[in-house]
């Protein structure tokens, strides 16, 4: 993704980043209600893109720090899988 659009999404700011991811995430919302796989495929994909343009733009390394969080079990109960009550 930084290769692709870091400059781009420099110049957008991360504020505006910020309001794209949401209106993805908005989008998914809306697959769901219509219960369409291959739009809500589509809307968890770019999620995921808006969501690393805004980690690259705040400069930080998602692998590592979701690495670092998910290692192995659960960040709340330690254990995997998770056996937190809720759901
Ligand atoms: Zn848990």
């Amino acid at each position: 993704m930084k290769k692709l659009y870091l400059d781009k999404d420099l110049k957008r700011g991360l504020e505006k980043t910020v309001l794209k991811l949401v209106e993805e995430v908005g989008e998914l919302a809306e697959a769901i209600l219509l219960q369409d796989k291959e739009k809500i495929t589509e809307e968890i994909v770019d999620i995921i893109a808006w969501t690393l343009s805004v980690a690259n733009i705040a400069g930080i390394n998602v692998e590592e720090s979701f690495k670092h969080k998910y290692s192995n079990s659960c960040p709340k109960c330690k254990n995997s899988p998770c056996s937190c009550d809720s759901i």
